[in-house]
């Protein structure tokens, strides 16, 4: 099985919307970087990950029901 990369600093959460079950599970574990929209969807804050956050990303990524989180090296073009 395919291994997923790991979060890092400087990186950009990204969230696939057709997996995303709006559970909001994201929101809870990184509230700095994710709120919810009405409905529960996540709206990242679309900064940057600061290495103190890392951490938490790494976990909110491995925590999402679906695998639709997940961290880029890009930011959106
Ligand atoms: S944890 Fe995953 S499925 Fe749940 S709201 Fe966040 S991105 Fe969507």
């Amino acid at each position: 099985m395919a291994k997923i990369p790991q979060a890092e600093a400087g990186q950009f959460l990204r969230v696939n919307p057709i997996a995303c079950v709006a559970r909001g599970m994201c929101a809870e574990l990184l509230p700095e970087q994710v709120k919810l929209d009405e409905w529960g969807y996540p709206i990242l804050k679309g900064d940057p990950l600061p290495p103190q956050l890392v951490a938490h990303a790494r976990r909110a990524i491995a925590e999402c029901p679906t695998l639709a989180l997940r961290s880029d090296p890009t930011p959106r073009g």
